[in-house]
């Protein structure tokens, strides 16, 4: 097996037992990106000489003969919406293009204290905002599995990486899909958190209320290494909470119950989506696990609410980016409302001057009570809809997207139809609950994802039945 082949828990046990040292593992992933890296474009800074350094100091460990933890080594990709200190985080825009992180994010603090090897940051679309990296100011990451079509978005460039074996896990950023969508996309393993179970301090707020960093990986069992690490209370994230450690729960699957909401499989989802998600949910019926066809009756009014929810929250978080106090300037005005508006102007990208726009107006006097106000209890009905079923079920499946990965372009003009490609995803968060996109098949050539919905703070459970589908049935 080549050593870019391999899983986090496989490159743990190869370096126990020396069969490859920390350097030469962190070499190879180098020279992977350096190679397939032209054509995928799912990095926008290669940390090159930190990382060497770091696998220097995991291979003393070795040598040493010290214990080591199970990411020690393991080289990582983060994306660019997540601090590191030192290197640039430009979250995919102009405005941030020679941002420099001044201290690393609580999750990186966490990675840093087991030892990872920070191999770069990803592409993104520009402030998280999008559903196939095109957003990026930087240009458009490619999918591996057909470069002519889109990772998914927006931790394309993440997603994007670890299916191209550009790095063994990464880390991603998802408010209404952005993790589940580009792993479905690329045929890897990601994980939305619960809203609270991993600290958001030191990730670039898009719209805080939605927000959650998770992990993007090869496997279900690797997923669960990563968010073991990454989770947890912290000091600053008042959001954030203590949760139960990871552990073999060892439960039955013919206990299982499981949940098939029958809003999912309405007009707009591709065929082909549809036939590899329900023979997913055969071979868990085939395994014992009861499947029961659920109603989530506000589904259809989820999407709205978020693309009003999240660009409101947006709007009042990029107020920040004013052209004075960090980020891009403007090199020409008369006066600091002209610096104000030049900077924004300049600075940002199309669709997040749009989703500012909306969420202005929709947070404006006289519009608050139409839009804003309505959709907050549009969400609260969405959350009320999951609370009922999850009386009945332990878990929910569904496809994280109604489409197949697009080409390049396809939708780049065209808002409505991009967000429509959410549809699956936004409720999630608007409930703030733990959902899984595993992989389950391909249509074709191209990856089909199935999304697995827990209980508040049962990601543990929502891994283990991904690892029993890993386990019995083929990827
Ligand atoms: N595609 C969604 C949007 O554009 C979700 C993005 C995300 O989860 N960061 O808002």
């Amino acid at each position: 097996m080549k050593l870019t082949d391999l899983t986090i828990t496989q490159a743990h046990q190869g370096l126990k037992k020396k069969e490859f040292s920390a350097i030469e593992l962190c070499k190879a992933y180098l020279d992977r990106i350096k190679e397939r890296d032209k054509e995928i474009f799912a990095f926008l800074t290669i940390n090159t000489k930190k990382a060497l350094s770091q696998a220097k100091k995991i291979d003393d460990l070795i040598l040493q003969k010290r214990e080591i933890p199970q990411l020690a080594g393991i080289p990582v990709a983060i994306k660019d919406n997540i601090l590191v200190e030192d290197l640039k985080c430009t979250a995919g825009s102009k405005i941030l293009g020679n941002y420099i992180a001044p201290y690393d994010a609580t999750v990186i603090k966490k990675l840093k204290e087991k030892a990872a090897v920070i191999l770069g940051k990803t592409n993104l679309d520009e402030f998280a905002m999008g559903s196939s990296t095109e957003n990026s100011a930087f240009g458009a990451t490619r999918n591996p599995h057909d470069l002519i079509r889109v990772p998914g978005g927006s931790s394309g460039g993440s997603a994007a990486a670890v299916a191209a074996n550009e790095c063994v896990y990464a880390l991603g950023s998802d408010t209404g899909g952005s993790i589940r969508l580009p792993a479905s996309f690329c045929g890897v393993v990601g994980l939305k958190p619960t809203y609270g179970a991993v600290s958001r301090y030191g990730l670039i707020a898009f719209a805080s209320s939605l927000d959650q960093i998770g992990p993007i990986t090869k496997t279900a069992q690797d997923c669960k290494t990563v968010f073991e690490a990454i989770k947890g209370k912290d000091g600053l994230d008042s959001t954030s909470i203590e949760t139960p450690k990871i552990k073999n729960l060892k439960f039955k699957i013919e206990n299982l119950r499981i949940g098939i909401p029958k809003e999912y499989f309405v007009k707009g989802i591709e065929p082909e989506v549809e036939k590899v998600i329900k023979a997913a949910i055969k071979k868990y019926e085939e395994m014992g696990a009861r499947i029961e066809e659920v109603s989530l009756p506000h589904t259809e009014y989820a999407n709205p609410a978020y693309y009003i929810i999240s660009p409101s929250e947006a709007s009042a978080n990029l107020s920040r980016y004013d052209g004075i106090k960090y980020g891009y300037s403007t090199k020409e005005a008369k006066d600091l409302m002209e610096i104000y508006l030049k900077s924004k102007g300049e600075g940002f990208g199309q669709e997040v001057r749009r989703r500012i726009m909306l969420g202005t107006y929709s947070l404006s006097s006289g519009y608050y009570e139409a839009y804003y106000l309505r959709a907050q209890k549009v969400r609260t009905l969405v959350k009320e809809d999951f609370k009922k079923v999850f009386e009945k079920v332990d878990v929910l499946l569904t496809p994280v997207s109604p489409v197949l990965p697009f080409k390049i372009g396809e939708k780049i003009d065209d808002p409505l139809s991009m967000y429509l490609v959410d549809v699956y995803t936004v409720s999630i968060n608007l409930a703030g609950l733990p959902a899984l996109s595993l992989p389950c098949g391909k249509a074709g050539h191209l990856p089909v994802g199935l999304q697995i919905i827990g209980k508040p703070f049962e990601e543990n459970k929502i891994l283990e039945i991904g690892e029993i589908f890993e386990k019995t049935c083929q990827r």
